[in-house]
């Protein structure tokens, strides 16, 4: 979902009259789309329309939702207002399958990193500012990680059934957990190992699924729950959790 540069809503000093905000949104039109539907995300609120609906009936439609997606955007903004911005810094917390990770930062004559149970030892060279931020060199730790983490799974994974891909690979996406190509080619977000591991697991078979199924039809659904049962909960945990502890811009807060 395209994260459209959106405004605030009108100032907060509506509050005291109770006089309705009025909401500015995204308007995502699709042919294929019959019904309107409300997304929040990243606090900011999209509208996903019918081709030809008009601008009036969408209007109405958003103000009938007024309360649900105030209470919605208010959530997601607060969370978003109680995140630091993410420095690199020694100290800071990652996570690698949802179990928490602090970073060692030092300089030293070459780059490396090196996990040593929760602790991540990363040393930067200090010949320019951009090179003393560790953000890459851990990034790149993160892709070849969960990239071994993808090799263990699909040495394990039963090729008895249809769902097997051509090629597996790690991406920066920042939209989206995975993605599947016509050519049976799955990629991932690394941010997807910061989650706990049932949560990638049921990406990773949310993918794998549409290996046979190419949309998101009942029968797509009842293979993914075949294959694992919890998905439910691990799109719930995502929905929940996406917007910040699994965004590496932002240092996550949330207490174990
Ligand atoms: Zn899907």
């Amino acid at each position: 979902m395209p994260a459209g540069a959106m405004q605030q809503p009108a100032e907060d000093t509506n509050k005291a009259t109770k006089k309705p905000m009025s909401l500015i949104y995204q308007i995502n039109r699709s042919k294929k789309r019959r019904n309107l539907a409300l997304k929040v995300a990243r606090g900011n609120l999209e509208v996903q329309a019918p081709w030809h609906m008009s601008e009036a009936v969408i209007a109405q439609f958003v103000e009938q939702k007024q309360d649900w997606i105030n209470k919605h955007l208010n959530r997601q903004r607060q969370q978003l207002d109680n995140l630091m911005p993410r420095k690199w810094r020694s100290g800071e917390r990652l996570r690698w399958l949802g179990q928490p990770l602090k970073l060692k930062v030092s300089v030293a004559t070459r780059k490396t990193i090196e996990r040593y149970g929760n602790e991540l030892f990363v040393t930067t060279t200090a010949r320019s500012n951009s090179e003393r931020e560790p953000k890459q060199t851990i990034v790149n730790w993160y892709k070849e990680q969960a990239m071994q983490w993808l090799d263990q799974f699909f040495s394990a994974w039963s090729t008895a059934h249809q769902l097997n891909p051509t090629s597996w690979s790690i991406g920066d996406f920042t939209s989206k957990w995975g993605h599947c190509t016509r050519k049976r080619e799955l990629r991932f977000s690394w941010k997807l190992w910061l989650a706990p591991e049932w949560v990638v697991l049921n990406v990773v078979i949310h993918e794998l699924c549409h290996l046979q199924e190419f949309n998101h039809s009942k029968a797509f659904w009842q293979l993914v729950a075949q294959h694992s049962p919890d998905y439910e909960a691990a799109e719930q945990w995502l929905r929940q959790h996406g917007v910040t502890v699994l965004n590496n811009q932002y240092l996550d807060f949330t207490d174990d």
